[in-house]
Parts: structure tokens; C-alpha cells; sequence
């Protein structure tokens, strides 16, 4: 039977193989292994294409949110304002440096972060504000910023899924006081292994995460504070460059290919999230609501179709994050999305025969969602669906 990955990161390599064995090769003859020159040029190609002002190549996407919460003093007995619905890095960074993550609502048909829920749980605490461009769609930064603004926090920008999507010809990541990527290998832009990259707009902000990743040392064995070892390597340097070559043409295919399935799916209910006004979403994943998931995820696995839920469990309902849940949390929208989400397989080298073919037998079991219209109770959400759920293979 025809297999139909949710994404195919072989077809990729096969492309340009013959590149990254050269690079591979170049990186282990010059010994370049840490930091040095493929780092810089990744550094100044990425800043460069990104427009940011600077940019720290780091070790993966969750170390960038904590060494920039860091580098920007958050910690300890402040509150950071982040969606629930997001991958668990989001609020397990702002954790990690001592600081609690407060959860907000999501836009219903959005899926990114709600302004008015951000405004609705301001404190005196809050001290940043994490906005995530989930599945390559662009957060309301405008009025974010406004807020922010308002408020003098700080905007630190998920970007973790949302390579060069943009607003208004600007590109997320930029538009905060900093914008954190990660290079995982299923991400748009992925390494051969773990890599992350924060974006920052003030150069003082970009040397303390350089320090702080490299043991907050200032010359070789001369430490000024206690750092970490979260820097990115040499060999996923010289590979992301072999690869940002490709990424613009790779994000138009995945534009393309989302279309494919809205002109599939539209007329019979179906819709992926609504991209803002005077914006292009770069279709990290495509995901739909349906209100026979458990069905409909059964069926396609059956058909040799991957497909997978991101993310099952909102954050505001994780085991791990218990002691930052509270009573009088209402996250509706986002309780009634994770039971209903499901994501198609899609990635650059997803043939548009393999989206036909997707798309039909999608049709024949699938329910749209009718949560628009109807409340649901916490406990119908997911029960069913849970054990499901566990071999999806990308964050
Ligand atoms: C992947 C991801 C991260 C974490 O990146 P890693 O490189 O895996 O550490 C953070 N946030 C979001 C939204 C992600 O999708």
C-alpha cells in the first residue's frame, strides 16, 4: 500500500544530498565543530534574510526562549503571558528560568493568541508576553505591540514553527524585542539534529545570549556569570545554510499545497486557520477540526496516511504545569480545539497526487466541527482520543 507521510524529510535529503556531504565534509576536514566560520555566515545569512538588527545561532528552539528571558531579566516572581495552545516549550522555557507562565485564550478561528485574553490576565507581575505563530500562522502582532507597549513587557516571539511568514512584508520574529526559532529537524527549516536561533533587536540583548550560551564566558576560560552550554554546532550551521537557499522556495510549495486542500476541502465545511489581514502563513502544519477525530484518525492510519494532533493536551491541563492551573481559568476555545484538531500531511515534497488522494478518503469519514455553536464541557475533551495520540512524531 501507497504510504503517505505526515512529513517526508527523506525525499528532502535525497534533493540535495550531494550538498550536504560536501558541507558534512568540509566541517570535519577543518575541525570546525564549534562555533567558528559556518557559524557566523548561518548567523549573518539568516539575520540578513529575517531583517533583524542581530542574531545568536543557539542550540534549539527551547534554549532560545530561556536565554532570552534571561538575557532580557525575566525570572523569578514574574508572570509571562503565553497561549495554552502551544508545544510544551513555550511555558517549560518561561519555567525554567523561575518565572510562571500565565495561559491564554486563543483567536477561535485563528489559533494564535487572543490580545484580549493577554489583557484580561495583566498584573502587576507581568513581565513579558510570549506570543506563538502556531502552525506558521502570524500572531495579531500589531496589537500585541500595543500592549506591550502600553505595559512596558516584554514581546519575545515563538517563532518555532514560522519561518519567514509574514506581515505586512515584515517578518515574524522581528517584530518583539526578540524572536526565537527552532531548527528541528521537522520544523520548515530543520538541522541534521537539534538547533535553535534567537533574533533580537537591541545588539546588548544579542551579546548577553551569545554569553550567557557559551558558559557565560567572556575570553576562554575568563567566566563573567554563570551560563549554560547551549550553543549551536558548526556541522548544523554549514547544514541550515545549505538549506535557507531552499527555504523560500520550499515555504511557496507548502503555500501551494495548502490551497490544494482548502479548493479540496472548502466545500464541504472544511477549513484550515484564518491568516490575518495583510499576511502570508508559511503552513508549518495543516490542520483542520473535525468532531470524529478518534474516527477519522483510525481510517487514515488504516489507508497508510499519517496524520497527527498537535497538540492533544493544552498547556493549562498538562500534569507538569499543575502548579500554575487555578479555578477560575476559562479556556474554552482552546479546551474545545485540542479535542478537535487534526493535522494532514503536508511538507514541501508532499506530491499534489498525494493531497488528492488524502483529501478523498478524508471526505468519506470526516465530520466538520460544530464547537462554533456549542459549549463543551472539560471532561468530553479528548478522552476518547488519547491513546491515539502517542505516535506522532514531530513536536
Ligand atoms: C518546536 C517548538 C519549540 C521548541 O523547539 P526545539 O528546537 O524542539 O527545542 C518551541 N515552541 C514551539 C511552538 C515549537 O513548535
Amino acid at each position: 500500500m501507497r504510504q503517505i507521510p505526515l512529513v517526508n524529510l527523506q525525499a528532502q535529503y535525497q534533493k540535495i544530498r550531494s550538498e550536504i556531504l560536501s558541507v558534512t565534509d568540509e566541517v570535519f576536514s577543518k575541525g570546525a565543530f564549534i562555533q567558528g566560520e559556518y557559524l557566523e555566515t548561518f548567523e549573518s545569512q539568516f539575520n540578513s534574510m529575517l531583517g533583524a538588527s542581530s542574531g545568536v545561532g543557539v542550540s534549539n528552539g527551547t534554549s532560545a526562549i530561556s536565554l532570552a528571558l534571561e538575557a532580557l531579566g525575566v525570572g523569578v516572581g514574574d508572570e509571562v503571558i503565553v497561549p495554552s495552545h502551544t508545544f510544551f516549550s513555550t511555558a517549560e522555557a518561561v519555567c525554567n528560568v523561575g518565572a510562571k507562565p500565565v495561559f491564554a485564550e486563543i483567536l477561535e478561528d485563528e489559533y494564535t493568541i487572543d490580545p484580549n485574553s493577554i489583557r484580561s490576565l495583566l498584573s502587576p507581575r507581568t513581565k513579558a508576553i510570549i506570543p506563538v505563530h502556531l502552525y506558521g500562522n502570524i500572531c495579531r502582532m500589531s496589537e500585541i505591540l500595543e500592549i506591550s507597549e502600553k505595559h512596558s513587557l516584554f514581546v519575545i516571539e515563538d517563532t518555532a514553527q514560522a519561518h519567514f511568514a509574514q506581515t505586512n512584508k515584515r517578518m515574524a520574529g522581528t517584530f518583539g524585542d526578540v524572536g526565537t526559532f527552532s531548527f528541528y529537524p521537522g520544523k520548515n527549516l530543520g538541522a541534521g539534529g537539534d538547533a535553535g536561533f534567537v533574533s533580537c533587536r537591541d545588539q546588548k540583548i544579542a551579546d548577553r545570549i551569545r554569553k550567557l550560551a557559551n558558559h557565560g564566558r567572556v575570553q576562554k576560560y575568563e567566566h563573567d556569570e554563570i551560563g549554560y552550554n547551549h550553543r549551536m554546532d558548526g556541522l548544523q550551521a554549514a547544514i541550515l545554510s545549505v538549506k535557507l537557499k531552499y527555504i523560500l522556495e520550499w515555504t511557496a510549495k507548502r503555500q501551494s499545497k495548502a490551497k490544494l486542500y482548502d479548493s479540496l476541502l472548502g466545500e464541504r465545511g472544511f477549513s484550515s486557520m484564518r491568516v490575518p489581514q495583510d499576511s502570508s502563513a508559511v503552513y508549518h502544519l495543516y490542520v483542520l477540526r473535525v468532531s470524529n477525530r478518534a474516527e477519522v484518525m483510525e481510517f487514515l492510519k488504516e489507508k497508510g496516511i499519517g496524520v497527527g494532533v498537535h497538540y492533544p493536551i493544552p498547556l493549562h491541563l498538562q500534569p507538569a504545569l499543575k502548579a500554575y492551573q487555578s479555578a477560575s481559568m476559562n479556556l474554552q476555545l482552546t479546551e474545545n480545539l485540542a479535542g478537535e484538531i487534526i493535522s494532514l500531511p503536508l511538507c514541501p515534497d508532499t506530491e499534489d497526487s498525494e493531497i488528492e488522494i488524502v483529501a478523498k478518503e478524508f471526505l468519506k469519514v470526516a465530520q466538520p466541527s460544530q464547537t462554533m455553536h456549542r459549549s463543551r464541557t472539560r471532561s468530553a475533551i479528548g478522552e476518547r482520543d488519547h491513546h491515539h495520540l502517542q505516535s506522532s512524531s514531530f513536536n
